[in-house]
């Protein structure tokens, strides 16, 4: 034999039936006094989030950014292609290179291509590590747009000729008037300058 069903009467109030309709209300109640606790304690607590790009955060010591590359320093030995696990280095050279220690610039065959698709990267930085010379860096800045696949294709001998070592992204580019902290890195990029650690957060 079935149990009979149970219909709408029973929760109803005063039919004596159980006391689970007076217990739901109250758990009810209960639970939306915690969460307005909550949020009445996050309301009040100081924020986490800061409004970026106008303010920005302190980066981590080994933070993993952009690349920044020191073209006249590569001997074109695809040590870092090798090591990339996602082939995202493209190498090309016309003849070995070396380092000439008298200017400690690399000498030989010219440096045709060096190019990092940034549609692959996953900034592991496993690409830094072997390389014998200490030309290819792990950036500062994370934040590389474009309108095309292409431009996420970055050539990085074609922006050494310029005289960068990291691409300028485009958001850089047009917000440097209206804020400072951006025109300066502006400015470092189209410089040449590889980034500094002065903004870190102190380590530890
Ligand atoms: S950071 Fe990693 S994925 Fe990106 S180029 Fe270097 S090795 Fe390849
Ligand atoms: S490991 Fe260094 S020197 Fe060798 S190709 Fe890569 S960036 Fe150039």
């Amino acid at each position: 034999m079935t149990a009979p069903a149970h219909t709408a009467r029973d929760h109803q109030p005063g039919n004596g039936s159980n006391g689970s309709y007076w217990r739901d209300i109250y758990r009810a109640v209960a639970s939306i006094a915690t969460g307005l606790k909550l949020t009445l304690r996050y309301l009040f607590s100081r924020s986490v989030t800061i409004h970026y790009p106008f303010e920005r955060l302190a980066f981590a010591p080994r933070y993993r950014g952009i690349h920044e590359f020191e073209a006249e320093k590569c001997i074109a030995c695809n040590l870092c292609a090798k090591a990339c696990p996602v082939d995202c280095i493209y190498i090309d050279a016309t003849a070995p290179r070396k380092i000439d220690p008298k200017t400690a610039k690399a000498s030989g065959g010219e440096l045709v291509r060096f190019a990092i698709d940034y549609q692959k990267c996953m900034f592991c930085g496993l690409c830094t590590e072997p390389c014998p010379t200490d030309c290819i860096h792990m950036g500062k800045l994370h934040d590389l747009s474009a309108y095309t696949r292409q431009e996420m294709v970055v050539e990085f001998t074609e922006l050494d000729r310029r005289g960068q070592r990291t691409p300028l992204p485009l958001w850089i580019d047009r917000n440097a008037e209206r804020i400072p902290w951006v025109a300066a890195e502006r400015e470092r990029i189209l410089r040449g300058e590889l980034a500094t650690d002065a903004a870190d957060v102190p380590s530890v």
